[in-house]
């Protein structure tokens, strides 16, 4: 069935969605049994189309189609080189299997770059942020890419003579096998985009299952990236994507066929997630939640650090991980610099996220807005003082709309300490640097932060090895400013998971030491007659 009584939605159809959809691309197929849902509009709270979730039957298929592509995957430069009758060409083709990964990885992001439009549309649509943001997440993962394509021409071991005569040590870094990928609403292409195209030229299988309210968007990036497989005449079981909720989510935790979990989500989901994949001795790498910080010296670039601010705690309706909740300001341009910043508060337009002069969308569900209400009743009855929005001030009852607020509180307060989802300001003001320091220590989180100044000895402070204890530490951008290329992650409870960066690579392999004897004796157990 199409949209076609709903012309508005007709552009799903190029993305290869229907009314209804199967929630399960296992094996090469889509075929699902689960349980069906409606994929909701946060704008409207409306259906946009219905999806046929992954059981844990299609789970087990899928897994075992995956286990047997997996050899054909870290394999794949052999293929079409086999019978050559050179010899050596085979022999050269068998040193540089990654190469021909990243020309598939560049397949897959040129397929990304022709659905642009399109993907950021619907991520616009059923993630509810607004459209340059939709885009720019498809963006991401075309840089990703990018990313990945380049790294593949540089996959290497080492190599180091031994101490012992006649001996070799070398490094060689082999795939892991299969990589399972748990994702968040917020991102819900990018995430995908960050792990999967670094696992995949490092020579992995993926097992992707994307968060239970955007499943159009698992469906439609999951589309993207099978064409490519299938139009290279490789197996569909190299990717797979399961829609669902908990119960797939810790299938993957638990099931010792995958060696490496990467899960982006809420500390407490993590937390769990973590405790399945240790006790199976498996590996897990963790993006969680965060509680960033800007610090705002009374040296810094006013009318830059302003609007930083503002597109640092509204972008996203405040739903980033690295969404700036804290503010820090330096008592002597306090005053001045919360004016500036509450008087554009008062200018953002809250609306439909696919109309292009929206600045702040809806959060993602009635779900989300009931808890940032609650949020604001808890910030209130904790002595915050709200300078703009707050209690009573979100609009009408069947709509997932709010009012961006800044709230002045004791930064010793419980509520301070946790992360609340939505377009929501902590600010406060200090005297010196290391007070500043000190107070975006002090949360649990350690995601995001950053500092705003033209101080040289302030930002190598900044820094250096008693400054910010966050794995992202910025200078005169926005917490929520990283470029890909840039290892994202946060230290503390957002996990200390790395993915992107320079040696991010590293997390999706395996290492083998291996000590090479090519000489004739063996130095150990002397004294022995073996005879
Ligand atoms: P969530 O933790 O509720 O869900 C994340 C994923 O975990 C979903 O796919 C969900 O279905 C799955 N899940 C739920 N229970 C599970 C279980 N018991 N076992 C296995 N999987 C399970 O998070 P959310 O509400 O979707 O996303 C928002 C959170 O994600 C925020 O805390 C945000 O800061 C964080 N986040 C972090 C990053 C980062 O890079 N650090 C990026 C995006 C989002």
């Amino acid at each position: 069935m199409d949209f076609g009584s709903r012309p508005e939605l007709r552009f799903l159809e190029d993305l290869g969605l229907q009314a209804t959809n199967q929630g399960c691309y296992g094996g090469g197929e889509w075929r699902a049994g689960g349980k069906s849902v409606s994929s909701l509009s946060p704008a409207s709270n409306q259906p946009i189309a219905t999806v046929i979730e992954g059981s844990l039957e299609d789970y087990e298929r899928s897994l075992k189609a995956c286990e047997s592509a997996r050899e054909s995957w870290m394999l794949v430069c052999f293929s079409g080189f086999l019978f050559s009758p050179i010899l050596i060409q085979s022999f050269i083709v068998r040193q540089t299997p990654a190469p021909k990964r990243g020309e598939i990885v560049r397949q897959i992001g040129d397929a990304f770059r022709k659905n642009l439009e399109n993907l950021g549309r619907l991520i616009s649509l059923e993630m509810g942020k607004i459209l340059v943001e939709g885009i720019g997440e498809v963006q991401e993962v075309i840089d990703m890419c990018d990313f990945a394509v380049g790294l593949s021409r540089q996959l290497s071991g080492l190599i180091l003579p031994s101490e012992r005569p006649n001996h070799m040590m070398m490094e060689v870094w082999n795939p892991l096998g299969i990589v399972g990928v748990i994702t968040a609403f917020n991102f819900p292409c990018a995430v995908l985009g960050w792990n999967a195209c670094i696992a995949l030229v490092c020579g992995n299988c993926v097992v992707w299952k994307g968060a239970p309210t955007t499943p159009l968007v698992s469906i439609a990036t999951t589309k993207i990236i099978a064409g490519v497989l299938e139009r290279n005449g490789l197996p569909g079981a190299i990717f797979t994507c399961i829609c669902g909720g908990a119960e797939i989510g810790e299938a993957v935790a638990k099931d010792s066929r995958i060696p490496l979990v990467s899960f982006t989500g809420s500390s407490k989901v993590g937390q769990i997630v973590q405790c399945h994949v240790n006790s199976r001795f498996g590996k897990c790498l963790l993006e969680l939640s965060g509680n960033n910080a800007i610090v705002v010296m009374d040296d810094a670039d006013l009318s830059l650090a302003v609007r930083s601010v503002l597109f640092a705690a509204v972008g996203t309706a405040g739903q980033r991980c690295t969404t700036c909740r804290r503010l820090f300001v330096h008592q002597a341009i306090y005053k001045d610099f919360i004016e500036k910043l509450v008087t554009a508060y008062g200018q953002l337009k809250v609306g439909d996220p696919l109309k292009h002069d929206t600045l702040v969308g809806p959060l993602h569900s009635s779900q989300s807005k009931q808890a940032f209400e609650q949020g604001l009743e808890a910030i209130a009855s904790q002595g915050g003082k709200f300078l703009t929005g707050g209690v009573g001030t979100t609009t009408s009852p069947g709509e997932n709309y709010v009012t961006p607020s800044i709230v002045e509180i004791s930064h010793d307060a419980d509520v301070v300490k946790e992360e609340l989802f939505g377009p929501l300001l902590y600010v406060f003001q200090f005297k010196t640097l290391d007070e500043a320091i000190a107070m975006n220590n002090s949360v649990p989180q350690g995601l995001s932060s950053s500092i705003f100044t033209k101080s040289h000895e302030t930002i190598f402070k900044w820094i250096g090895p008693t400054g910010s204890d966050c794995g992202i530490v910025n200078v005169n951008i926005p917490t929520n400013g990283a470029e890909i290329g840039g290892a994202f992650g946060g230290e503390k409870a957002t996990g200390g998971g790395r993915e992107a960066g320079s040696d991010s690579w590293k997390q999706y392999m395996h290492r083998a030491t291996c000590t090479i004897n090519y000489g004739k004796t063996l130095p150990l157990a002397q004294g022995i007659n073996f005879n």
